[in-house]
């Protein structure tokens, strides 16, 4: 990690967060820190401050700059933002003793193919496949160019083990202890009669798993690709690649901070 003592401060435009973000930007200045006016991709550190949403928007506006981020939670949940506010005075205290350790994550990756040409798309948390009118969607799903089923339903959710906890978890996949690093395709309300056969669970698979997810030709021009929330549409989809990113996305949190007990915290 390299120490510049330049700081990016993000935030959410609730008042509270650009308090919170006023209160934090006086203290880092009384500490010899330059806030950037602008996002600086030199920095040393990224503090974000909303909810885990706004942790997603920062990472997808700033192409996912490969600077330690940490959030500061002014939402709802804060799965990924687990400083709260009151706790800023402390935050710092630590972050200027290196007291913290900095959890390395791989986003999920996908590289989206119509008749005209690819696009990338990127999601921290998941990217999911689903069809855009209200109607059964057909996906043909190969694991390393293995056919391993025709899905029928409302759509496939590829998520990451950090996103297990979100958008997975509410729609039946399982919560995966980050030190997994693994792909959870989770089905969206599949269809498992005589007429259509589709795993009604998820599906693990390894870190270095490729996905190709090919539309059945009738419906190529209805799916949708959500990732972390930002939908894409595009036209006449007739591949969609997919595998965890060697992208690292480096999230500073400070000791004692674990897993489990966040999951217990913020679930049960
Ligand atoms: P959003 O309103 O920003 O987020 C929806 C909820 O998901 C919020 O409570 C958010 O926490 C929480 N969340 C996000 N990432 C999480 C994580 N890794 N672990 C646990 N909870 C997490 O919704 P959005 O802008 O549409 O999409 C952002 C993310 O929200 C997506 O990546 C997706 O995973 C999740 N989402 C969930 C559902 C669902 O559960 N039915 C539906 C759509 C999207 P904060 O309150 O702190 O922001």
């Amino acid at each position: 990690m390299e120490f510049n003592k330049i700081i990016n401060i993000v935030h959410s435009d609730t008042k509270f967060s650009i308090d919170t973000a006023n209160y934090l930007r006086g203290k880092l200045e009384k500490l010899g820190y330059y806030v950037s006016e602008v996002f600086d991709f030199t920095a040393e550190l990224v503090i974000c401050i909303g909810g885990d949403g706004s942790f997603l928007r920062a990472l997808h506006t700033y192409d996912f700059a490969d600077i330690p981020i940490v959030g500061i939670n002014t939402g709802h949940l804060g799965f990924f933002t687990e400083i709260n506010p009151d706790e800023i005075d402390e935050f710092l205290n630590r972050y200027i003793n290196k007291e913290y350790f900095i959890d390395e994550m791989n986003p999920i990756e996908a590289v989206i193919c119509t008749r005209t040409n690819c696009i990338n798309a990127m999601g921290l948390n998941e990217i999911v496949i689903k069809g855009d009118k209200s109607r059964t969607i057909h996906l043909d799903i190969s694991v390393d160019d293995h056919l391993i089923q025709r899905f029928s339903g409302d759509g496939i959710l590829i998520s990451t083990s950090t996103g297990s906890t979100a958008y997975n978890y509410s729609v039946g996949g399982s919560i995966v202890d980050p030190r997994l690093n693994v792909i959870q395709v989770t089905p969206l309300a599949p269809i498992n009669t005589n007429a259509y056969r589709s795993f009604t669970s998820s599906v693990i698979l390894p870190s270095y798993a490729t996905l190709k997810v090919n539309p059945e030709y009738r419906f190529e021009d209805s799916i949708v690709i959500v990732s972390d929330g930002a939908e894409h549409r595009h036209d006449s989809i007739i591949e969609i690649s997919l595998r965890l990113s060697e992208l690292n996305i480096r999230m500073l949190r400070l000791k004692g901070s674990e897993f489990w007990s966040k999951v217990i915290d913020k679930f049960l």
